[in-house]
């Protein structure tokens, strides 16, 4: 029988380092892919269409949840994120562990209508630690920033429904904990 692969639904307020810790899995597993989302927001200086993120405007984004073509969506920020549905499922059935990097609305709805997803929330040292890595990226506006801690601390109430919480406190441990969790479960689904 051929080798399962599952969903990860990985979630962290912005700024936590969701994304460093994801590449620094890829780096230890071949096993992992990332779903590429929709979104209704600007690119950043640097992002690609169909790299990043695929940049929809307010029109297409909405057709495509018309379309069932969007497994879960959520409105952060002012904007539309959504994961297509083509991509997950052909990733899982060639037995690939699929990383949903995705807000806490969105993440419920997966783990409402795919109880084997496995969810993972990263969550930062402090509050004050995570301010000040949003400051450093220097990426958005003040009241951008600001709105992101606001959003930051509701996301936090929401840690206790995930499976599993890792904090970031040093980057190597987050990634040695996520990489545990994945085996753990891998081998739970392929037993
Ligand atoms: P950013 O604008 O910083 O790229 O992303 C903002 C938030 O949207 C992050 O928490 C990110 O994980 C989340 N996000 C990215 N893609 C999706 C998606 O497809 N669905 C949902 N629900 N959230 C997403």
């Amino acid at each position: 029988m051929s080798k399962k692969g599952m969903m990860v639904v990985l979630s962290a307020p912005s700024g936590c380092g969701k994304d460093t810790v994801f590449k620094e899995l890829t780096k230890i597993r071949d096993d992992v892919c990332e779903s590429i989302s929709a979104t209704t927001r600007n690119p950043r200086d640097g992002e690609i269409n169909g790299v990043n993120y695929y940049f929809k405007t307010d029109d297409e984004f909405k057709s495509m949840i018309k379309n069932n073509g969007l497994l879960e969506y959520a409105q952060y920020n002012g904007c539309y994120y959504g994961t297509p549905v083509s991509g997950v499922e052909d990733s899982v059935n060639q037995g690939k562990i699929c990383f949903l990097i995705i807000e806490v609305q969105g993440a419920k709805h997966i783990m409402e209508k795919c109880p084997d997803a496995v969810s993972i929330f990263l969550m930062p040292p402090s509050i004050e630690c995570l301010k000040d890595r949003l400051l450093k990226r220097n990426t958005d506006s003040e009241e951008m920033i600001l709105n992101r801690i606001k959003i930051a601390e509701e996301e936090i109430k929401s840690s206790s429904s995930y499976n599993y919480i890792v904090v970031n406190n040093d980057l190597q441990k987050a990634v040695d904990d996520i990489n545990k969790i994945l085996s753990d479960e891998l081998s739970k689904r392929n037993s």
